[in-house]
């Protein structure tokens, strides 16, 4: 018997067609629609769907993806569901996918798919990409290692994986890690599992985290306005190693007296943040003020996690040690 996959679609050019009332691509099919036109996906799973929303993946929120994951492990949850596929957005598939990714402890496969070219365009690339997401989604190879992000035949860790082009349908890439596998005609091929993800389990998602990118030349200022705004935690993307300019050593200081929790990243595209040297506004520096290693996340992926961690450990934000233990893995 074949195995049961709901599409849940949220939106995302993979939904959009041109409308030349507003001279641009908008949402306009289902994800129904979109699924059951692809050829011959009825013989690779029985599906069943949801419409989630149908939005540009510039709009989602996280409170978005905090409500899509309780619907996504709701379903899950059914012994007749063996899989769950999500059409998204590509601007922020690799958010939402991180997202979801830190809290799901269910063995079943929860595939990610988008597309560069909207439903209507020639050459769409929705079509392959759903049936590709089917097909992993149903395959036993994919039970256990988490979520994933499925696009032009390839399948990526939601940890490694960003959009790297803005139009090109190869877009997607794991700079530095590479694929975890790939769909190929007759079967789903898996060649290697991301190690060492943690997941966790907030009852709600409660934490505000604000990332600031450090320019050359900037000062404490955001810091402060974060921290004025009332967040609980702010990422600093930083440069190379981690690095930040010095003038913001006394904004994180002041920041995390305050008990905000401070992250550091890199805008660089992989590789460790690292206490390396020892100058003014170096990472030596910031976490001698209290700030936290970020490990190899983009800024953009540890704000989530400091968000989804700070929501379920709100204390967590006044011990530095502890903090960077689930950072810097
Ligand atoms: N702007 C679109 C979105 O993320 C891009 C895409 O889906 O390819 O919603």
């Amino acid at each position: 018997m074949s195995k049961k996959i709901i599409v849940v679609a949220t939106g995302g050019t993979i939904a959009m067609k041109y409308d030349p009332q507003c001279q641009g691509l908008v949402p306009a099919c289902s994800g129904e629609d979109l699924a059951l036109a692809v050829p011959g996906i009825e013989k690779i799973a029985q599906l069943g769907f949801l419409q989630f929303s149908n939005i540009s993946s510039a709009t989602m929120t996280p409170q978005n993806m905090w409500d899509l994951h309780q619907k996504v492990e709701e379903l899950l949850s059914h012994d007749d569901i063996d899989g769950v596929v999500i059409t998204h957005g590509t601007d922020t598939v690799e958010e939402t996918g991180y997202f979801l990714n830190l809290l799901h402890t269910n063995p079943k496969p929860i595939v990610l798919t988008a597309a560069m070219r909207g439903a209507g365009d020639i050459s769409a690339d929705g079509p392959i990409n759903i049936f590709n997401s089917v097909k992993a989604a149903a395959s036993d190879k994919t039970i256990g290692i988490g979520a994933l992000i499925c696009l032009n035949d390839t399948l990526y860790s939601p940890t490694d994986v960003m959009k790297t082009h803005s139009a090109n349908p190869a877009t997607f890439a794991a700079p530095w890690w590479g694929p975890v596998g790939y769909v190929d005609c007759d079967r789903v091929i898996i060649r290697h599992k991301v190690e060492g993800e943690k997941r966790f389990a907030p009852k709600k998602l409660t934490a505000r985290v604000d990332i600031i990118k450090c320019m050359t030349g900037s000062d404490r200022s955001y810091i402060d306005f974060a921290v004025a705004s009332g967040c609980q935690g702010i990422v600093i993307e930083g440069f190379g190693r981690g690095n930040i300019p010095p003038a913001m050593i006394p904004g994180i200081e002041d920041a995390v007296k305050n008990g905000v929790a401070v992250v550091i990243t890199s805008r660089t595209l992989a590789g460790r943040v690292l206490d390396v040297y020892g100058y003014p506004g170096s990472v030596t520096d910031s976490r001698r003020v209290g700030a936290v290693m970020g490990g190899e996340l983009t800024a953009a992926k540890a704000r989530l996690k400091l968000m989804i961690v700070l929501s379920e450990k709100p204390e967590l934000a006044k011990n530095q040690i502890q903090l960077e233990a689930l950072f810097d893995l």
